[in-house]
């Protein structure tokens, strides 16, 4: 049987949970190969909302969605896992007539879903593992959607997980860590790791450029007057402009960086192979993202937003926690020199 013949039927949920667990997908960062699969599906069938998800034993986490800032929901409550019984696209035309799915949670609380369609998503071995889906807000009755472009989409995606390169640092620690260990490290918000998965990507990082003798650098990235994005057009505008923060700094860094937040409206973005001079060109170019273009925050309202940035790289002996005070006191000095500007840390004699 070909690689990618569907064979889910023979399939048992013990196996279907294997393959996702084989994937290591669960609790892990967005992706912007997979961002780039919801934002398209969200264009072709002109949906606001998009959603990439995998259907665990009770839960659906998202991997990737456009639309919504939900990250996790109880499998029983979402249209994901109908999916999973379902052959083909599933198409609802107004789920809040639909005794099945009146009760879903995105339809009855934000983002108040009524149409709907997805179809499911399979590993190498055949197995369902979860759904590409599209949503409007209002229903669509009368409007025929062109699931081959659905079956084309869920088919890249499909592509893509196989394809999927993790660095050698990032594949240890996500498949060392335990799901709830991930789980404790992800911030729901942005889709990145937070300080404690930042902890623990330095630590890994730091063993490997040991090991192989190349610079590691640190970029501290902090928005500028954010404070002033919340006063103006409330929390949730800024919660949303983090969330495009966060995913402009995953499409602009490398492959092989790890985007994190720190706290707050400040991000760390590890660079392993970075030297100095690297550092204050990829820097720039985190900054640079972030400004150069406006950011929405909502119905046609967009804001232009700057960061200052703060980087530093490690010496031999390097200590972490004073190569991210080194990134942080650069990030200091940026403020002071006017912000939306990349300051390099003074490399220092000795350690770090
Ligand atoms: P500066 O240029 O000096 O960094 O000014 P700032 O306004 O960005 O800095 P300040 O520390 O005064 O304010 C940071 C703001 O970020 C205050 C806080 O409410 C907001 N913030 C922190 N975390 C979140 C979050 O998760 N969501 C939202 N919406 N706001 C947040
Ligand atoms: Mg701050
Ligand atoms: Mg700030």
């Amino acid at each position: 049987m070909p690689q990618n013949a569907r064979r889910s039927d023979s399939i048992t949920e013990q196996q279907r949970l294997a393959a996702i667990e084989r994937l290591a997908v669960t609790y892990t960062p967005a992706e912007e190969c997979f961002d780039r699969i919801t934002r398209l599906a969200a264009r072709v069938f002109e949906t606001p909302i998009a959603t990439l998800s995998v259907v665990g034993d009770q839960r659906v986490w998202f991997k990737s969605r456009v639309g919504t800032v939900i990250s996790e929901l109880p499998r029983i409550d979402t249209f994901s896992n109908w999916v999973m019984d379902h052959d083909g696209a599933l198409v609802i035309p107004d789920a809040l007539a639909d005794p099945r799915f009146a009760c879903c949670e995105m339809v009855i609380n934000a983002p108040y879903a009524r149409f709907y369609a997805g179809i499911a998503i399979r590993s190498p071995n055949g197995a369902k593992i979860g759904s590409l889906s599209v949503m409007d807000t209002g229903p669509r009755h009368h409007v025929t959607i062109d699931v081959g472009y659905l079956r084309d989409l869920a088919a890249i995606t499909e592509d893509e997980f196989h394809r999927r390169h993790l660095t050698a640092s990032q594949k240890s620690m996500i498949t060392e860590l335990g799901e709830a260990q991930r789980r404790a490290m992800m911030d729901d918000l942005t889709g990145v790791w937070n300080r404690s998965g930042l902890n623990s990507i330095l630590e890994r990082e730091f063993t490997q450029s040991a090991a192989s003798g190349l610079p590691i650098s640190v970029a501290m990235l902090d928005i500028d007057h954010f404070k002033k994005i919340n006063d103006l057009y409330g929390h949730d505008a800024g919660d949303l402009a983090l969330a495009e923060v966060a995913r402009r700094l995953r499409a602009a860094a490398r492959p092989v960086d790890s985007v994190t937040r720190y706290g707050g409206e400040e991000f760390a973005v590890v660079l392993p192979d970075c030297d100095e001079h690297s550092a204050q060109a990829v820097g720039d170019r985190l900054r640079a993202c972030i400004s150069a273009t406006p950011v929405t925050v909502g119905n046609s309202t967009y804001v232009d937003i700057t960061a200052s940035v703060g980087v530093a790289t490690a010496k031999k002996n390097t200590v972490i926690s004073l190569l991210l005070t080194r990134a942080d006191g650069a990030l200091y000095d940026a403020k002071r020199h006017g912000r939306d500007c990349v300051i390099a840390a003074p490399a220092t004699v000795g350690s770090a």
